[in-house]
């Protein structure tokens, strides 16, 4: 679902009180805008209204436009003249895209207050140039907690005994995506296991067929390495999107990490699936042992080369009983640079604030990364009595989500149909088909 930001009304066009929608102009932290307000009759001047894009779809009180305000409060301004000449140089270039992997570097590897600020207020300032106020939050149903592989930093590798391990049925896993879509209003849900091989094909694509059958909704599969025709059978069942992180683009790291598995064949499934139509979710970890800001600069540059929709990046967190549980956790900050970089890259990539970062930062990681660059957030849907066994890494954040929801758009049919076609045409114009 869409977010909405609160507004405050200060005109309105003269017309008739009950035309379904009127022309008024409203004013937030970023100044004046006029939109349009729908269905809206009561509406007058100094009311407080939710809007996207340029729709006010519900008229709120102060203190509800208060609540959300606060959750998304903006960075401060910064005076971008206090900055070295070869910073400002190299954000300069980020408004063509083209940052090279030295500019890159630099902009990782620094520690400077200002310059940081700057680093994220321009990634804010280019997200709003690009995708406007367009905030979403998405969900994810992490649907079984068992895994056949050994990654070294992950509390579900299948030497892990001290895990409590479910699987979700089929049905289990339908119920809890439609009661996500119709009962909360979620258009956007990400199924993830572990590399669960118990689910044959047949199951996974039987899980996306009905759940496409009983709602409106686009689904992400995220269940690791599996066959090209597995996808391809889930594609055409009417998943829209992967989600599949290669974790790191420095092949001995990778080999190191991930007995068993090569980053090559993890790198060639992903040009497969996007051949196949899908929307690639991708991304790496920060702070594996060994990892430099010269790798990250390569995993940012793999990104933008790979061509994904969705940035997935986020901080490596200790799980006890791993071979990694002593090794200290991945930077906020570093995070949150990452973040600003990625969208000095990709303009129009989704980037969701990922739990990692939540889980160490908590509810500011969230209003951080959405004011770093970041356009999205991902909420856990997982079944209450399953969701502290899916333990990847400990105590995953989880909290205010009712809140946010309750300014999510998803009620109104007009507002929901005309707010789809926006949608269509904010992310890839010359393919309506996409998210
Ligand atoms: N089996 C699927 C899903 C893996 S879990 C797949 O292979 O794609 C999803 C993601 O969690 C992984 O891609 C990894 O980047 C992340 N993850 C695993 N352990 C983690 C940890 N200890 N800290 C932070 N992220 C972790």
């Amino acid at each position: 679902m869409c977010l909405t930001i609160p507004a405050k009304v200060i005109s309105m066009k003269e017309g008739p009180i009950d035309a379904p929608v009127r022309e008024i102009v409203v004013e937030d932290s970023r100044g004046e805008r006029s939109i349009r307000a729908i269905s809206l009759p009561e509406l007058k001047v100094g009311d407080w209204v939710l809007y996207t894009l340029d729709l006010a779809v519900r008229q709120v009180s102060q203190e509800e436009a208060q609540e959300i305000i606060d959750l998304l409060e903006p960075r401060k301004f910064v005076d971008l003249s206090s900055l070295s000449p070869s910073f400002s140089s190299v954000l300069a270039k980020s408004f063509s895209h083209d940052l090279d992997r030295s500019d890159i570097i630099q902009l990782l590897s620094t520690e400077d207050e200002i310059e940081m600020e700057a680093l994220f207020s321009e990634a804010n300032t280019l997200r709003q140039a690009n995708l406007r106020d367009f905030f979403c939050i998405h969900g994810i149903i992490e649907f079984s907690s068992n895994c056949v592989r050994s990654c070294y930093y992950c509390g579900l590798r299948k030497p892990s005994k001290d895990v409590t391990r479910y699987r979700m049925m089929p049905e289990e896993v339908v119920e809890a995506a439609v009661d996500a879509v119709d009962g909360r209003g979620y258009k956007l849900i990400v199924l993830q296991s572990g590399d669960d091989f118990d689910y044959s094909d047949d199951d996974l694509v039987e899980i996306v067929t009905e759940i496409k059958s009983r709602c409106k909704v686009f689904i992400f599969i995220s269940v690791g390495e599996r066959s090209a025709e597995c996808y391809g059978r889930m594609k055409a069942a009417g998943a829209s999107g992967v989600l599949l992180r290669f974790e790191t683009s420095n092949p001995s790291i990778y080999e190191a990490l991930h007995p068993g598995q090569s980053l090559e064949d993890r790198l060639e499934l992903l040009p497969v699936l996007k051949g196949m139509g899908y929307y690639i979710a991708s991304g790496f970890l920060i702070g594996l042992p060994e990892q430099t800001v010269e790798d990250i600069a390569d995993d940012i540059l793999l990104m933008k080369a790979l061509g994904i929709k969705m940035v997935t990046v986020g901080p490596f967190i200790p799980s006890e009983g791993t071979p990694l549980s002593a090794h200290p956790a991945g930077s906020a900050l570093m995070t949150l640079k990452v973040t600003a970089i990625a969208r000095l890259l990709m303009p129009k990539a989704k980037i969701p604030v990922t739990t990692a970062l939540e889980t160490i930062e908590s509810e500011e990681g969230r209003r951080l990364g959405l004011s770093s660059g970041a356009n999205s957030l991902m909420f856990n849907l997982t079944p209450e009595k399953y969701r502290a066994d899916y333990k990847i890494y400990p105590n995953k954040y989880h909290g205010k989500e009712e809140l946010w929801e309750k300014y999510g758009l998803f009620s109104e049919e007009l507002s929901y149909k005309m707010l789809e076609q926006k949608m269509f045409e904010a992310f890839e114009p010359e393919d309506p088909g996409e998210l």
